[in-house]
Formats: structure tokens, C-alpha cells, sequence
């Protein structure tokens, strides 16, 4: 059978910021949401020239030399959701080559996916983080242009199989960094999804579209704050701030 071919925006050899330890980030062309705050706004579009195509293959000889070097291989985006048959054709593939056997799989998405991409996705990977990028509905819909059901759901799915590596948390100033939405916020991710880590994440405007240029970045003590009022219900040895 044809294996399905990989759209890839971009590759990090070693990364340490896509997941636990150092890993082979691969970022997938092509996104689902419209996020106002997108650092890499490039990677939205499916169809561009800029994209590179590969093989399963060919990304797996991508990896081979490094391989002994690396904890693991994080697919990011983009939605990596969004070429799920890819994915999974890859994570396959490295799990069969003892060369590469010995790497965990992560995926970093946006949430927006549903059972049937899960149900490919989640016997082939040891964890997801998981963007949420709003609790409140109106505000997810101003910064990403779609609804979050679809992430709340993708999030009670994944603590349920306890394949929710990280929940990350994405502050905006002046959208959804107020106190009162980030104590509900923790509190919804302590009840939903117990003992799961979260990083919180101040706004940087680097690499963002000129509508979002504007908005301020977080001050130090501003994302102290972000994160002691999500830690008051995740407990604070589960948050990160960033
Ligand atoms: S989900 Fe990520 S890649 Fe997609 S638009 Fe939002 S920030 Fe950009």
C-alpha cells in the first residue's frame, strides 16, 4: 500500500523546548485555526510553494544519524492533526527501525481534531500538549476565528486514555489574562484533567501578523501572577511559566 506523503514547513534537528528532553521537531505545513497571536504564520496555508514533501522513508533517514542523541521526535505545526495518516505512518516507522525504536513520539496540537483522527494518533504516541488557547467560548473565537469545543473535547479524551502530556496555556494581555479567567481556567484543568502539567506562556510578539503588533508583552511579574492564579488549583509543582 501507498504510504501517505508528509507537507513539512520546517525541521529542528534538536530541539528543547517540543517536549521532554531533546528532541527532532518536525513542524507540518497547514493549519485549522486562525490564530491572531500566530508566530509562525507561515505555517498556516496547506497549499504553498515553501513547503518541502516527503516520504515516510526519507523523514525517517532524517533521523537515523541523530538518533542516538535523542530522547524523542515531537511532530508540531501548523496542526500536525491535520496529516494524521503522515503521522502515524511515521511514528510506525520509527517505532519498527532499531535505529530509532528507542525515541518517544509526541504530538504538539491545537486540539482541534476529532475521534477518528485520535483514534489513528493516540496507540502510536506516549503524549499530546495540548494548546487551549481560551476557556471562554468568545474569547476563543476572537483569537482563533473557531469555536473551542472541539479542543475541551480533544482535552477530556486525552486525560481519559492518559495520553495528556501538557496542557499550554497561552496569555494574552488584555484577552485572556485576567485573574478571574485564569483561576476558572486552572480550576477547569485541575477537574478535568488531574495531576496533568501546564505551562503557561506570557504573549512574545516576535514573528506575529501586524493586527496583533500591538498588543503588549507581559511584564515579569505580570506572568507570576498568570501562573500562581493557575496554580492554585493545578498545584504549583505542575506549572511552568514561560
Ligand atoms: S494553532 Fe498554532 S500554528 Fe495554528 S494558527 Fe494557531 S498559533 Fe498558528
Amino acid at each position: 500500500m501507498s504510504q501517505p506523503l508528509g507537507l513539512l514547513a520546517d525541521v529542528v534537528p534538536f530541539s528543547w523546548v517540543d517536549g521532554p528532553g531533546n528532541r527532532f521537531a518536525v513542524f507540518l505545513q497547514g493549519c485549522n485555526l486562525d490564530c491572531l497571536v500566530c508566530h509562525n504564520p507561515h505555517t498556516m496555508p496547506l497549499q504553498t510553494p515553501l513547503a518541502r514533501s516527503v516520504t515516510v522513508a526519507e523523514l525517517v533517514d532524517e533521523v537515523r544519524p541523530q538518533a542516538p542523541y535523542l530522547s524523542g521526535v515531537t511532530v508540531s505545526g501548523g496542526e500536525a492533526t491535520l496529516q494524521a495518516p503522515f503521522v502515524a505512518a511515521w511514528f510506525d516507522a520509527l517505532r519498527e527501525d532499531p535505529a530509532t525504536a528507542h525515541l518517544t513520539r509526541f504530538v504538539d496540537s491545537n486540539g482541534c481534531a476529532d475521534d477518528e483522527v485520535w483514534d489513528l494518533l493516540l496507540p502510536r504516541t506516549e503524549g499530546v500538549m495540548l494548546d487551549l488557547k481560551a476557556l471562554d467560548l468568545g474569547t476563543h473565537l476572537e483569537l482563533t476565528g473557531s469555536s473551542n469545543f472541539p479542543v475541551l473535547r480533544s482535552l477530556d479524551r486525552l486525560a481519559l486514555a492518559h495520553k495528556l502530556a501538557e496542557v499550554r496555556l497561552l496569555i494574552v494581555p488584555g484577552r485572556n489574562d485576567s485573574e478571574e479567567t485564569l483561576r476558572r481556567t486552572g480550576a477547569y484543568v485541575a477537574a478535568r484533567a488531574p495531576g496533568v502539567p501546564v505551562r503557561v506562556i506570557g504573549f512574545r510578539p516576535h514573528g506575529v501578523r501586524a493586527a496583533a503588533r500591538s498588543i503588549p508583552e507581559p511584564t515579569p511579574e505580570e506572568r507570576a501572577h498568570y501562573g500562581a492564579w493557575v496554580a492554585e488549583s493545578v498545584g504549583a509543582d505542575l506549572v511552568t511559566v514561560v
